[in-house]
């Protein structure tokens, strides 16, 4: 019983000392605690380091995802890692310092689904507001039939529009953006869509 309510307490500890994505407990210049005010002129919050007065901005972070086809069928690849592990989703993940958004986007299919995609162009921009997040999918196409599943993937497979599985999506976005793929991929014309989820 002790034993339990150790772990229980180790586990609780730990999740109250987890800091959330855009929380700061410290300056990284110089280590000092940093408060939350609105520096002037500004109108809004920032981590204002207490010492050394530096103002950490924060900004939105940006996902580069590619919707890849071979022939009439899209890659998916099935989650590996947490958040929403098990659940399919479209190559797509955040992009690195000084990387360009087509070739993380490139980048991110040859981990997840260890596929060579030729980028074609970009089909849409989703605002996703509530978690400061901004998705930027390209339209792609394999050249060849080669693809496996990387670390990040318990498996990768091609889907025709009618397979699908649209229940067992990870995330919204891909929903959205895969829905309206299939709505729009005999058009001529593709222009780039922008949205909020
Ligand atoms: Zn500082």
């Amino acid at each position: 019983m002790q034993w339990i309510a150790a772990v229980y307490f180790k586990k609780l500890w730990r999740g109250r000392n987890k800091l959330k994505a855009d929380e700061m407990n410290f300056c990284s210049n110089c280590s000092a605690p940093v408060l939350r005010q609105i520096p002037e002129g500004d109108d809004h919050f920032r981590y204002v380091c207490s010492e050394c007065g530096l103002i950490h901005y924060q900004n939105p972070k940006i996902v580069a995802g590619c919707i890849v086809t071979w022939q009439d069928k899209v890659l998916l690849c099935r989650r590996a890692i947490d958040p929403r592990k098990g659940l399919w989703t479209i190559p797509a993940g955040f992009m690195e310092l000084r990387e360009t958004v087509d070739s993380a986007a490139a980048r991110e299919t040859l981990e997840e689904a260890m596929a060579d995609v030729k980028i074609d162009e970009l089909f849409c921009i989703y605002s996703i507001p509530h978690v400061s997040q901004v998705y930027i999918i390209f339209r792609g196409h394999l050249e060849q039939r080669d693809f496996a599943a990387g670390v990040e993937s318990l498996e990768v497979a091609l889907f025709a529009e009618n397979e699908i599985p649209w229940r067992a999506l990870a995330f919204r976005v891909v929903h959205v953006a895969l829905e309206r793929y299939f709505e729009t991929r005999h058009e001529g014309d593709f222009r780039p869509y922008i949205g909020v989820i």
